[in-house]
Parts: structure tokens; C-alpha cells; sequence
């Protein structure tokens, strides 16, 4: 029996410590019990395009933001998306939700629908339509899912939630079911925007913020390097002038500096032109103070979750490369817009409240021209792609009759005419039995994945489960054809991702802030893992479906 209840009256100095220490084991044990402390903030920071290794490249380099996440954050360095079509839709809709996309129908950006025989977007929402614009009907209205943002409101509905981006799809996949806020960029006004799922008229500061046209001070802005030691580029990447990089006029060509062109005289500016340039993304983290500021974020206990997209690094990567100077260049500035954004934050907040969750959509390859250079073989697949098409139809036909066999190649996949299929009696693996002997001859085709082997569960192959996870039983092709690596499908010139291969799928992923204990985790993880982490830490209740696991934070 413990002495505390023992029945002598007899008080000794003994007892006296005795019942001490059983008091402060009780005090620590409520102490345990109590409710956990939250962050008062959540900051989602997704960065188009981020490959891992820019860290290890530019790492030494980071003066700011990402100096901060590197050491002060825990640092997973295995983290990966963990299907393969590696592009921003899909890549976002993992990041929110925790699910894989294929199975959730999320195939790509965009895909062919058999059903209406034309393309849909992946946010696509005929029901909803712009406020003040007329082109937009986009939203989370058609996705069977709910997000981050959808949990912390189920369990405190004051809690607020915006998502912001320059992409509509990454803002919108981050954004979840029922957010406060959704805005995207509208590159021809210039403006930031959302639809009439949101809301219905613009809050006055958002109002303010377009007034005050935020993108114009940029044109006639000259994007040099900003280390005047040039050997700092040349040692960590290749020449400035390389062959395949795009020629684009509005860019001043493939070599630094880069002018952002003013207007034609009389003429207004043509706000497209920016992207290609970081600014935009320093616009977006104005518009993120501005929305802190004026929404009150982290300003009581109930966790608000802000969600920012950051895509210039996208259309810089696509432009040169992952291996050009501007890359470099773009994270140089991205981490000094890092620094002053994490510095308002530590500001109005603390830091200790604010709990910062950052990754990215998806990698990037090789330059196709750099990759052959380095022995690694590659191409562009773009332009042929269509001419073998064309070519199969006709060993189609000449095996079964005139007729228009594929009617796309999509998210990876070739579709069958289902139409014709029935009306000739001929089933898939009638077509498979001419299509894949073709497609496997092809020089840019690695292999094929037949559709039977992502309809079932069994022994499945690190890359058929790659493929499974993009793959949706009603809406994706017949046959999946996996492109040899670092064969491209951009025609003439760029880089871009896609794939299933590492460097598509090979992301940072960060958690930062909130008195989180420095780690650095060399374990492989999932992106899918990233919402339930964030979940499990504040405590919230996580769908079933979610089939992301949540991986340990420890605090100071
Ligand atoms: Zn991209």
C-alpha cells in the first residue's frame, strides 16, 4: 500500500519526503493529462518544382528562409510522392489530403474523359463561375475528398483556412472542401481571383491588394545574379548558354540578365510575362501578410492553417532546367523572400506558434541535351509521339479493319475506342496483343503496364505500384506506357517532369517552427504522409481513407 494512505498518524521526516515525491509524480502526471498545446498557425509552404537536391546544391549558400528550415527544422531528406505521374495537380492533392491522386481520380493536370470524349481540367467545376471574371470555373466542388483544412474545421469550425497560389489547382488542391479563401492568380488582369464556390464577393483587403496592381513595379526590372562571385554558379551548375534551354524573347534569351520588358508604349503590360521571373512569388507572400494581418491568423488558440503555393520555380525549371543558373538564381532569391516572410510571422505570431510544413509538388529531370552529355542517354518524345500514334493506327486497322483505335494518349496511357472494340467484337487484350509489341519497339518507351495488373493488388513491381497509385479503375486508359529515362515529352526545348523515375518524385519536406526539436531523418517517407503529420500534431481526427501515415516531431 502506498504510504501516503498508510494509517500511522506518526509523521516522520521520511514521510514527509515520501509524500513528496508521490506528489510531484501526481502534479507531472496531470501535467501529461492536460490538453497539448497547439500551434496557432499553420503555414503550408508548397514549392513548384523543388527537387531535393537543391538543398544539398545551394544548401551552403541559404542565408534565409531556407537556411532556417535546413537547421532548424526536422529535415526528412528521403521524402518522395509516391506516384507516378509526377505533375502539380496530382502533387497538390497528395500534399492536402493525404491520399494518393489515381484512386481519389485524380490522373493528371488534365486527362481525355471517355465519357464526353474532350479533355476536363483536374479542378475543373462547370457549376461555379468567377466573381468580377468571366473565364474561371474552377474549384474543389468535384473532388471526392476532403483536405487538411477540412479536419482542423471539424474539430474547431472557427478555426480559419485560405489557400493562396499563382496556380489555381495548387491553391484549390491545398484549399480543401470548405476553406475561408481561395486565390489564384488571373494572368491576364493581372488580379488575384477566386469563384462564386468560395465566396461571394471579394473581402475589402483583397479588394485593395488588386487596386493597388502589385504585379506592375516588376516590368522594366532587370533578374541578374546576385553573387558577384560567378564561380559560385559555375561550380554548383551548368554553363549559363546551354543548348535546349527556350529562347524566349520576353526573357532576354537563355542567359543572365533577364528584362522583364516594359509595355509597348500605349499598350498595357502583358502579366505573363512574369512568370519565368521569381516576383510573383514575392507578390503571393505580400498577399499571405496581408491576409494574416487582416484575418487575424494565429491570433487566438483555434489553429488557423494558411496555405501557400509558390510556382515561379516551376516555370523557371521548365524554361532551363534543374541544372541552369537561373534555378539556382530562383532559390537564392526564394530564400530571402523566405527570410522577410518568416520574419512578419515571428513578428505578429512567434515562431514558437507557428508551425511551418514545407514541400513541394513535384521534382525534375535532366535537360534531355545535358542528360546525353553526361552518358545518360534521353530525348525528346513530344513530336513523335503523334507520328507513332498515327503509325499504330494504321497496324491497328491493317490487323482489324479501317477504324480510329486509340482515341488518346493521356496521363500517361493510351485509351482504346471502347466504341469501335464493341462494335468489331474485339476485346483489350485483342488490341494489347498488337499495341504492345509496337509501343515496346519504340526508342523513347521503356515499357508498358497492362491495365489488368493495376486492376489487381497482387505482385505488383515498385513501379506498377508507382502507377497503381495513379490510376483510377473508371477514368484512366488501357495501357500505361512508361517513357526510358530522361526522354521528355516537351518537343524542342525545356525540361519538365512527370515521370515516375526518382528525380520526379524526390521532394524536400520540412517541418519547422512551433519549438520543433532539429532533426535531420534519412528514413523514406511519402508526401501522402505530410497532411496526417500534421494532423496527428494537432491532434485532429483523420479520415480513414487517408493513406498517408503520420511520422513523429519531436519538441524541445
Ligand atoms: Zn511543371
Amino acid at each position: 500500500m502506498p504510504a501516503i494512505y498508510s494509517p500511522s498518524l506518526m509523521v516522520t521526516k521520511s514521510n514527509i519526503i515520501v509524500q513528496a515525491i508521490l506528489l510531484i509524480q501526481l502534479f507531472s502526471r496531470l501535467l501529461i493529462a492536460a490538453p497539448i498545446s497547439q500551434p496557432k498557425l499553420v503555414v503550408v509552404i508548397s514549392v513548384d518544382q523543388m527537387r531535393e537536391d537543391f538543398f544539398d546544391r545551394f544548401g551552403d549558400l541559404f542565408t534565409g528562409g531556407l537556411k532556417y528550415l535546413l537547421e532548424d527544422g526536422v529535415y526528412f531528406s528521403e521524402a518522395f510522392h509516391d506516384h507516378a505521374v509526377s505533375v502539380t495537380g496530382p502533387g497538390h492533392f497528395s500534399i492536402g489530403s493525404g491520399r494518393y491522386p489515381g484512386p481519389a481520380g485524380i490522373l493528371s493536370n488534365d486527362w481525355y474523359d471517355r465519357e464526353t470524349g474532350s479533355y476536363v481540367y483536374c479542378v475543373q467545376d462547370n457549376e461555379t463561375k468567377g466573381i468580377l471574371t468571366d473565364n474561371q470555373n474552377n474549384s474543389y466542388r468535384n473532388i471526392n475528398s476532403t483536405a487538411l483544412g477540412d479536419w482542423i474545421r471539424h474539430k474547431t469550425p472557427d478555426s480559419k483556412v485560405y489557400s493562396i497560389s499563382s496556380k489555381d489547382r495548387s491553391a484549390i488542391f491545398m484549399g480543401g472542401k470548405k476553406p475561408d479563401g481561395v486565390f489564384w492568380l488571373d494572368n491576364r488582369t493581372g488580379q488575384y481571383i477566386t469563384t462564386d464556390y468560395y465566396m461571394k464577393r471579394y473581402p475589402r483587403w483583397l479588394k485593395k491588394f488588386n487596386r493597388s496592381k502589385p504585379l506592375d513595379k516588376y516590368f522594366g526590372t532587370e533578374w541578374k545574379r546576385s553573387i558577384k562571385d560567378l564561380s559560385q554558379y559555375d561550380k554548383r551548375c551548368r554553363k549559363d548558354d546551354y543548348p535546349g534551354e527556350e529562347m524566349l524573347k520576353k526573357f532576354n534569351g537563355r542567359t543572365f540578365p533577364h528584362t522583364l520588358q516594359k509595355p509597348d508604349k500605349g499598350k498595357g503590360p502583358t502579366y505573363e510575362d512574369l512568370w519565368n521571373f521569381p516576383f510573383l512569388d514575392e507578390v503571393l507572400l505580400d498577399l499571405a501578410k496581408v491576409i494574416v494581418d487582416k484575418e487575424s491568423l494565429g491570433e487566438d488558440n483555434s489553429t488557423d492553417l494558411l496555405n501557400i503555393g509558390l510556382s515561379m520555380s516551376d516555370a523557371v525549371g521548365h524554361s532551363f532546367g534543374p541544372h541552369s543558373q537561373e534555378v539556382m538564381e530562383m532559390f537564392l532569391v526564394l530564400d530571402a523572400y523566405l527570410e522577410d516572410f518568416f520574419n512578419f510571422l515571428d513578428g505578429i505570431i512567434g515562431m514558437e506558434h507557428v508551425l511551418v510544413a514545407f514541400t513541394s509538388d513535384h521534382g525534375s529531370g535532366y535537360l534531355p541535351e545535358y542528360a546525353k552529355e553526361l552518358g545518360l542517354g534521353g530525348g525528346r518524345y513530344g513530336s513523335k509521339k503523334r507520328r507513332d500514334l498515327l503509325k499504330l493506327n494504321n497496324e491497328l486497322s491493317r490487323e482489324f479493319g479501317m477504324g480510329s483505335y486509340i482515341e488518346a494518349f493521356s496521363a500517361g496511357a493510351i485509351f482504346y475506342s471502347h466504341y469501335l472494340m464493341t462494335a468489331k467484337g474485339l476485346s483489350r487484350k485483342d488490341i494489347d496483343s498488337v499495341v504492345i509489341p509496337y509501343v515496346k519497339k519504340l526508342d523513347w518507351v521503356d515499357g508498358v503496364i497492362v491495365r489488368s495488373k493495376l486492376e489487381s493488388e497482387d505482385n505488383l513491381t515498385e513501379l506498377e505500384r508507382l502507377y497503381k497509385n495513379s490510376f483510377h479503375p473508371d477514368k484512366s486508359g488501357d495501357l500505361h506506357v512508361i517513357p526510358k529515362p530522361h526522354w521528355i515529352s516537351k518537343t524542342s526545348s525545356g525540361a519538365t517532369h512527370g515521370s515516375p523515375y526518382k528525380w520526379d518524385r524526390h521532394v524536400p519536406m520540412v517541418f519547422a517552427g512551433y519549438n520543433l526539436k532539429p532533426t535531420y531523418v534519412k528514413d523514406k517517407v511519402r508526401t501522402v504522409d505530410f497532411a496526417p503529420t500534421i494532423g496527428r500534431l494537432l491532434n485532429l481526427e483523420i479520415p480513414e481513407n487517408v493513406d498517408g501515415k503520420p511520422l513523429d516531431l519531436v519538441r524541445d
